[in-house]
């Protein structure tokens, strides 16, 4: 089956184009990005990736719209020279990321007006994603009208959570009238490597235990219990839990009254600043991981700082987790940092030998593409290295939706 994945942001389209039968047996026919719409020059890149056929195609010109940037789309897709399909109703199943419709579905759903009315509720709660994943879809039933659209929400996954995880110890009436709740994100990966880990440990999912730690541009962990989220480390939005590329994480909400007070910064400057300008970036300038490594490899002070607290933050974590997941079969590591840094993934395990994490530094340190594992033979808590990939479970999701509903 031929499924579109699309995730749209504010000025961006991320796509790709895969043909599907099952987690095993998939083929990417086409990838690419749409960016800078709505500004004085966008920017179409687009690859083919038909064994034999490889190859990039990119276009610089002012796209005034999401429409303008899918229309760009459909025409690469069905070009034919650079297009991997003869026409756009080829494509059986468009499948669209969607931050969030919090407590509205806990499950991927097939697009319908009330799908789109949750989606639109939770404006407020998710203002940099919820609108743009919407403008995608209205976007995607214009330029494929036969193929069903299906929304997978990166929230969903984390509703399993019971309500001493999921509340904040705040008037009550904050959750019941306002929804303030912790809904967690990166779901879908969290979803995609517990999934993997139990068919890589041979284990039926409803038994496997985890703590996964998505370690990307954006951080989160979940507690994995039985195949479920009992806890994760994002909150009501992607701002809590751990320290990331320009994110905060966790802090004393009452530093940023004291801040705001100190240098006259407002309340969305604040957030902005937690948001964009914290993190690694915050104490050592750098957000890119590579870079911040290699910083610190050269001696440069903050840089160091900064992987101490990163790792020290996401060490609290794993004690924390560790406490709520009894029988533990394995900690995840996955996303750009968590699968290709072993220096990183050294500096987090390091230390924590009396929980039993005892990591292997060859086998950390060997490259690979494929699950793996990282722990000292003889060490009873695996460590694995699972590579996420979240367009792939949208698409699973996708089909799997549309066929069964
Ligand atoms: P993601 O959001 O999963 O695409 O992860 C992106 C982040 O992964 C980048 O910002 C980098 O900091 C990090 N990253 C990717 N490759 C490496 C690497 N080889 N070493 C360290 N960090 C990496």
């Amino acid at each position: 089956m031929k499924i579109l994945v699309i995730n749209a942001g504010s000025s961006s389209i991320k796509y790709q184009l895969m043909d599907l039968t099952d987690v095993h047996h998939y083929t990417l026919l086409a990838t690419g990005l749409v960016e800078k719409i709505g500004e004085s020059t966008g920017r179409v890149t687009h690859k083919t990736l038909i064994p034999g056929h490889e190859s990039q195609h990119v276009e610089d010109d002012p796209l005034p719209s999401h429409r303008e940037g899918m229309s760009r789309v459909v025409a690469l897709l069905t070009d034919p020279d650079k297009g991997v399909i003869r026409d756009a109703a080829e494509i059986e199943g468009v499948g669209h990321r969607v931050l969030s419709c919090g407590e509205v579905y806990s499950d991927t759903v097939r697009v319908t007006p009330e799908v789109k009315a949750a989606i639109r509720e939770f404006f407020p709660l998710g203002p940099l994603h919820n609108p743009a994943n919407l403008m995608g879809i209205d976007v995607a039933e214009e330029f494929f009208p036969h193929a069903p659209q299906v929304a997978i929400f990166d929230t969903a996954f984390h509703q399993t959570m019971p309500p001493k995880a999921f509340l904040y110890a705040v008037p009550y009436d904050w959750y019941t009238t306002h929804r303030l709740r912790r809904y967690g994100f990166h779901g879908t990966s969290h979803k995609y490597v517990t999934q993997e880990a139990a068919d890589y440990l041979g284990l039926p999912l409803a038994d496997i235990n985890l703590i996964t730690i998505h370690l990307g541009n954006g951080c989160s962990m979940a507690a994995i219990r039985g195949g479920k989220c009992v806890d994760t480390s994002m909150g009501v939005t992607p701002l809590e839990g751990l320290v990331m590329g320009t994110r905060s994480g966790d802090i004393d909400p009452a530093a940023l009254e004291y801040i705001m007070g100190q240098t006259g910064m407002d309340i969305h400057q604040m957030i902005n600043a937690l948001n964009k300008a914290a993190g690694l970036k915050g104490i050592c300038g750098v957000n890119d991981m590579r870079e911040v490594v290699a910083a610190a490899a050269d001696g440069t002070p903050l840089a160091e700082t900064a992987l101490e607290l990163f790792a020290y933050r996401i060490q609290k974590y794993i004690g924390a987790y560790m406490a709520v997941v009894p029988k533990l079969h394995a900690l995840v590591f996955t996303a750009g940092i968590g699968e290709n840094s072993f220096p990183v993934r050294d500096r987090i395990c390091r230390g924590l030998e009396h929980l039993g994490v005892r990591l292997d530094a060859a086998r950390n340190e060997a490259p690979s593409r494929e699950p793996r594992e990282i722990q000292q033979a003889d060490a009873a808590l695996k460590i694995l290295v699972i590579p996420t990939n979240e367009e792939l479970q949208i698409a699973l999701e996708t089909k799997h939706t549309i066929e069964t509903s």
